[in-house]
């Protein structure tokens, strides 16, 4: 998969990376299992907000299947 990159040095790879940190933020989708809370996030070891629960899936959005 990796040889699908159009990257041809670490430098462009990290900016492409710092470029997923980005898009990361506050765009986790956390579903907690306890009360059944959904809210965005920008951290994947979260704690429900609501009732407190670590009990917490998160799915972050760009790893959901395009297809
Ligand atoms: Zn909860």
């Amino acid at each position: 998969m990796s040889d699908n990159l159009p990257f041809q040095n670490p430098d462009q790879l990290y900016q492409w990376h710092q470029g997923i940190k980005d898009a990361n933020r506050n765009n986790i989708f956390c579903h907690c299992r306890a009360c059944d809370y959904e809210w965005m996030d920008s951290a994947f070891d979260v704690t429900c907000i609501q009732c407190s629960s670590k009990d917490v899936e998160s799915i972050s959005s760009w790893q959901f299947p395009d297809d």
